[in-house]
Formats: C-alpha cells, structure tokens, sequence
C-alpha cells in the first residue's frame, strides 16, 4: 500500500479549451479512505484516471510513496479501479471470478483458495461461489466485481462511483460492505462520488471539489461543522443549509444582526470576536436543524414566514416556510402541529449561525 501525493496537479482536454483539473494537491495517507465529492463535470473521474495511470497530466507531479509515477504505466503502479459497471466472465463461476486475477498472476493455488475466502468472507457471499454471472442480482454482481478487484493487493484502491446507480436500499447496503472492507483490509483508498451522504458516511477525510478545484479537504465532522465557504457549507448535509441575507451594525462594542429590518439574536463570544472584520452585508448560513417555530413573537422568535408544506417523515417533520423572499427549511420534532398557510415567528439558534462573504463567499471569523 501507499502514501499518494498529488503536487499541483492539472487536466486540460481539447487543447486547452476545457480545464478539467486546476492544480489539485492532495495527501492521502497509508491506509486512509478519501472520498472524493463534487457535483458531476467537477474533475473526479479526470482526477483519478490521472492517477491510475488511464490520463496523461497536463502539468504536476503524482507520487506513491517516494516514487514519481508520472511515466509509469498503469500496469507498474498497481492500482485497482472499480467503475459503476464491472464485466464478470459470463462462463466462468463467481469462485473462478474471483479467482482469475491471482490465477493469471501465476499465483499457487493454496494462496488462490485462501484469498478467495478471506474476500468472499468480507463480503458475506460464500453462497454465490458456484453461480455463474447470468444469475446474480444486480447487488450480488456488484460485490463480486468489488470482490475481484480486492483479489490482488494494491497500492491505491480506487472507486469511481460504484454503487450510484443502485437503488437506495442497495446501496446503503454496499456501503456497508465497502466500510467493513476498509477495516478489514486496510487499503488506501479512493472513493469518488457526487453523494454528500455516502462521502460523509465513508471517509476517514472528504476532499471537496468545485469547477475542477480542491475548495475543503477535511474530515466529516470539519467539513459539516466547520465548512470553509457557503459553497461546502450547502453542498454537506441534507436537508441543505439555509442562507440568509443579512446586515451586520456595529453599535458600540456589540454587533447586531438583522434580516430586512428584523433583528436576529446574535453574539456568541466567536462571532463577537470575528466583528471587528464583518462587512455590513453578510449571508448567514444555519441548519434546518437549528431554526425553531414559534407561534408568538419574541426576542428569540423576531421574523415572520409563511409555512409553504409540511413533510412528515416519522421522527421528525421538515417544514418549508417563506420569510420574506428566502425559502426556510426546519426540521423539528414529530409531533410538530403546523399547516400550510399559517404565519409563524422564526428563531436561529445564535450558537449556530454561520456568517458568510456575500461576495466571496467564504466564511467569515
Ligand atoms: P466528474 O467525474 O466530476 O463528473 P470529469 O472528470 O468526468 O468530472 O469531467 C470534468 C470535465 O472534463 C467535464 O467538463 C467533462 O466534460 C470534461 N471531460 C472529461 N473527459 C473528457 C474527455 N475525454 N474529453 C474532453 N472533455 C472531457
Ligand atoms: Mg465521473
């Protein structure tokens, strides 16, 4: 296994007129998952093409360990690549499926029997052995496709969206399976997707990409908690983060917030600290997590809205309400009793507010 290390790396496609990759570095580490996650077109799949060895680079430097893999082929760099589509021999059984990596390597046969094992172990499938590929559900030719590029053990383990055409259940279930892998095995691994849930739900680190660019590199908890611009902070976590557009004044030593005239609570220590360089128009981001309802008007519950739908979901209820122009998401307790039309008062947790540039868009304080 190994350390990659991409220095500076960019991918430009018809002579220039497409810039797919801009000068993305990156460290994963010995034995780290890293997700790769962006919306499609961003430069993921480039990036790992790259990597394997399937891309030429426009410019940088790709590096296992202490090895410049920019001239090596992809057959030297020992990287297994598993796509959303994985071609099993139709005549062969899945046993000799799994089996044919290490039989075409030459490897002796109680090594072939023994791995063939501890992989269909992992994966929980010694009941599919003797079936041949035309009888396997989409699910269980996944798992063996995923199976048989663990046979050989690779530097890099790279997955470009495996499992995104697979239906919900599914594919929380060979989540699972790729999670348990990881402990298993232990590989470095690559995991590309355009699904903030699966990212968040499998990588030791996310890596997030906008328009070709590395914007966050950080662990889950990081990049939800602590996103470094409005674009991470909406792209992570479902339902997606509000946006607010907001003033900031300063009157005296406390900043206030408001939003078109109503004021919103606001003054934790950090924010009171990060004042000093707030501009005055702002966009506060919050989580549908942290807004409340209120039937009454209070100093905690200032801004009016709308309730526009409510959506129970069976633990909790999301409601969509419109304060102002701005369309608000809260999810609240199950036994939240709201309908659509009525007028309530909006409360924003102030320990949970986040303050954006409105024009850069990166994250203030
Ligand atoms: P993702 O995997 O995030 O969806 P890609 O790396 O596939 O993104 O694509 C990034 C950009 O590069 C897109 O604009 C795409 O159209 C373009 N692109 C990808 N492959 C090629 C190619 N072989 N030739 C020309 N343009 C390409
Ligand atoms: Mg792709």
């Amino acid at each position: 296994m190994a350390t990659v290390r991409l220095h500076h790396l960019h991918k430009s496609y018809d002579r220039g007129k497409t810039m797919a990759v801009k000068d993305v570095s990156l460290e994963i580490a010995d034995g780290e998952f890293m997700a790769l996650l962006g919306p499609s077109g961003c430069g993921k799949s480039s990036t790992m093409r790259m990597i394997a060895g399937l891309e030429e680079l426009s410019g940088g430097e790709i590096w296992f360990n202490d090895t410049l893999m920019n001239r090596i082929p992809p057959k030297g760099r020992n990287v297994a690549m598993v796509f959303e589509s994985y071609a099993l021999y139709p005549t062969l059984s899945v046993y000799e499926n799994l089996a044919f990596p290490l039989r075409s390597a030459g490897k002796p046969l109680d090594e072939i029997e023994r791995r063939v094992r501890e992989i269909v172990g992992i994966l929980q499938c010694e009941d599919l052995l003797q079936l041949k590929p035309a009888n396997l559900s989409s699910g269980q030719s996944q798992l063996v496709g995923l199976g048989r590029a663990l046979m050989r053990q690779p530097n890099v383990f790279i997955m470009d969206e495996p499992i995104s055409h697979l239906d919900t259940r599914l594919r929380s279930r060979m989540r699972s399976y790729i999670k348990r892998l990881h402990i298993e095995l232990g590989y470095t691994m690559l995991y590309v997707t355009h699904d903030q849930e699966e990212a968040m739900a499998l990588a030791d680190r996310i890596a997030i990409m906008d328009v070709g660019q590395v914007v966050q590199i950080g662990t889950p908890g990081e990049v939800f908690h602590q996103p470094a611009s409005r674009y991470v902070a909406g792209f992570v976590g479902e339902p997606p983060m509000n946006f607010l557009e907001c003033q900031t004044e300063q009157n005296g030593g406390s900043p206030s917030l408001s939003y078109k005239g109503h004021p919103i609570p606001w003054g934790s220590s950090e924010h009171t600290r990060a004042a000093g360089q707030v501009p005055r128009d702002v966009v506060v981001g919050i989580r549908p997590f942290y807004v409340s309802l209120a039937g009454e008007r209070s100093a905690s519950h200032n801004v009016p809205a709308e309730v526009f739908v409510v959506e129970p979901m069976g633990d909790t209820t999301v409601v969509t309400v419109k304060a102002e122009d701005t369309r608000i998401q809260i999810v609240g307790e199950q036994k939240m009793r709201v309908n659509s039309g009525e007028v309530l008062w909006l409360g924003f947790d102030p320990a949970h507010l986040l303050l954006f540039d409105k024009d850069t868009g990166l994250r203030l304080g």
